[in-house]
């Protein structure tokens, strides 16, 4: 029967079992995220951010939560300007981030 609603999916994150090989490998690869403390800077500047949904920091959120689904969903949008790396208060070279993050799903696009 059609209600004219759907009920969204739950969003509970168990942090225990999540897989965190993509997350961990993009932090090895790009340290400097490690720096971030979610100011949003980066989000208010971005060039994709303006045309599409992306987010920036909703991204790292999710690589650090493990929900991959939704990383690999959103990082094709970004357009690698480097405009935010240029803003970010506390150094993280985000482009590399995002570029690493896609070197990251192709190397590990068979597990996830
Ligand atoms: S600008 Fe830098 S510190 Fe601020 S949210 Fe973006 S990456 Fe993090
Ligand atoms: S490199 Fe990507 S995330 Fe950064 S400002 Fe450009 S489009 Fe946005």
């Amino acid at each position: 029967m059609k209600w004219g609603y759907t009920i969204s999916q739950p969003r509970a994150i168990n942090l225990d079992t999540n897989d965190y090989r993509l997350s961990n490998w993009v932090l090895n690869n790009e340290p400097s995220l490690l720096r971030c403390f979610g100011c949003g800077s980066c989000t208010a500047t971005c060039t994709a951010g303006n045309l599409t949904s992306f987010n920036f920091r909703k991204l790292h959120h999710a690589l650090r939560l493990g929900e991959y689904t939704r990383i690999k969903e959103e990082v094709s949008k970004c357009m690698l300007c480097g405009k935010c790396r240029l803003v970010c208060p506390r150094g993280v070279n985000t482009r590399n981030v995002v570029v690493s993050i896609q070197k990251a799903i192709k190397e590990y696009e068979a597990i996830l």
